[in-house]
């Protein structure tokens, strides 16, 4: 399967780039994770946005669903669509006033994934982890049937040990990394330095840090993260249009 990262910044956007949005491809088939602020403008430069098959969310912070209303508008006012009628997008029903928004006439269709089940979508099979954030918000684990491969996204999180084995041996592994290692006191997403345990623990072929800073050196976040973890799991932080074949 193929990663194309299309908003990566945790919060809010800033200086063209977007917040949380990835594009992930197998055998044809579109499914967008997270659809954040940008997200629709960067969609545009990679494919059609009338080619997605499905949209998948994490939780409902506006920094990952703030551009599913255009994207709405933008299949509600095109009627020719290459590959289906209507665009299904998949979220949890633990907000009920988010999750009826996911319906739009003639547009995008609401469909409840159940967290403890498992979602079976087109070449994936994808399951779910709740994380320790102010909404709830859900982890998924998204493998690719003809291959085994398995691409980890920890959606929004603080650090909390019991993630570990939902991410166990992945692939790939997407971190919200919303902070260096330094920051104290309250947290509702993991430091670089976490993020690079939680990939050691969860032993990991790689690491992808998302949900990133607007300001600060990345290589520094890189090199924190680094630092957890064997020399051979290589560490990368998400950018714009970043391509990773898993
Ligand atoms: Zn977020
Ligand atoms: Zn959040």
């Amino acid at each position: 399967m193929k990663l194309t990262v299309l908003g990566y910044l945790g919060g809010f956007p800033d200086h063209g780039d977007g917040t949380s949005s990835y594009l992930i491809e197998s055998a044809g088939f579109k499914l967008l994770v997270d659809c954040g602020s940008g997200a629709l403008l960067s969609l545009e430069q990679v494919v059609d946005p009338l080619s997605l098959d499905a949209v998948l969310l994490t939780h409902y912070h506006n920094d990952h669903i703030a551009d599913v209303g255009v994207l709405q508008y933008y299949w509600q006012l095109h009627p020719e669509r290459p590959n289906k009628d209507v665009l299904p997008i998949y979220g949890h029903t633990l907000d009920q006033e988010h999750f009826n928004s996911l319906d739009w006439p003639n547009s995008t269709q609401k469909v409840a994934y159940d967290p403890s089940g498992v979602l079976d979508l087109g070449p994936f099979s994808i399951t779910f982890s709740k994380t320790e954030h102010p909404v709830p918000a859900f982890a998924t684990r998204i493998v690719e049937k003809a291959t085994g491969k398995v691409l980890v996204f920890t959606a929004d999180t603080r650090y909390f040990e019991d993630i570990t084995g939902f991410c166990q041996d992945a692939d790939l592994l997407m971190t919200d990394t919303n902070f260096f290692a330094d920051k104290q006191g309250q947290k509702w997403h993991m430091t670089s330095a976490e993020s690079g345990k939680l990939a050691r623990d969860a032993k990991v072929k790689s690491l992808l840090m998302t949900h990133l800073p607007a300001k600060g050196d990345m290589n520094q976040l890189i090199y924190e993260a680094q630092r957890e973890l064997p020399e051979n799991v290589p560490v990368e932080v998400a950018s714009t249009h970043l391509e990773i074949e898993i």
